[in-house]
């Protein structure tokens, strides 16, 4: 039961250390080891304050290609303050990562800004739905190398009428992906994301 059993670089065990945490949650002891272990579909039930930021962003981390400027990976959260801290604890997370870009995109902000901090080589895209939407279709964002889209309060973002969103962005981006879905709550229309959109998904509940 220590972060050194997950599976987890060297640079993310510093970071893990530099923030303090001193043993891996529940969630991230189910999902940690298994998203690093191979490229499979998830449905996670969990809560927020259960440490499912750290859950998917560890992985998600290591899996990047540094080496390459594509973006590969796109977390969707439900509103512009969601947005901004789980951008922020992907910074942290991946402070002893060279190379390693992040970048915020949500609605009331200058989006030619947005866009100009994707272009500079962005690998993770943290993103409100109706924005991304948006910069998809005006051509700012690339998002065929795609590899791992990562849905984080799929309830709520679906509660905010997010759901042709959602689906529209998940049908462009590449099949071959890995989609990691985490919800508090498991409604029909989740469900339906989950069957519609994921390949056999793992379940992991807490
Ligand atoms: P989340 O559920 O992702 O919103 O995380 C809730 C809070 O717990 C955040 O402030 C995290 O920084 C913190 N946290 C996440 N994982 C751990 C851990 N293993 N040990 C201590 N704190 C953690």
């Amino acid at each position: 039961n220590n972060f050194e059993q997950l599976g987890l670089n060297e640079s993310l065990l510093s970071a893990i250390k530099d923030m303090g945490f001193e043993n891996p949650s529940e969630i991230q002891q189910k999902a940690i080891p298994l998203l690093l272990e191979k490229d499979t579909d998830i449905v996670a039930l969990a809560q927020t304050g259960t440490g499912k930021t750290a859950a998917f962003g560890f992985p998600l981390i290591q899996k990047i290609d540094v080496s390459n400027k594509n973006t590969q990976g796109l977390i969707l959260s439900p509103t512009r303050e969601l947005c901004l801290q789980i951008a922020n604890e992907i910074k942290q997370y991946s402070k002893y990562v060279k190379g390693l870009h992040s970048v915020a995109v949500y609605g009331g902000a200058s989006i030619t800004e947005q866009a100009k901090d994707v272009k500079r080589g962005a690998q993770i895209i943290v993103a409100t739905p109706g924005r991304m939407q948006d910069m998809i279709n005006r051509g700012m964002v690339n998002i065929k190398n795609i590899q791992y889209c990562i849905l984080d309060e799929a309830d709520e973002m679906l509660n905010m009428g997010f759901y042709e969103d959602i689906t529209s962005i998940l049908a462009d981006t590449p099949k071959e992906k890995s989609t990691w879905l985490f919800s508090a709550t498991m409604p029909q229309e989740v469900a339906r994301i989950a069957r519609e959109f994921m390949k056999t998904p793992e379940e992991i509940t807490v």
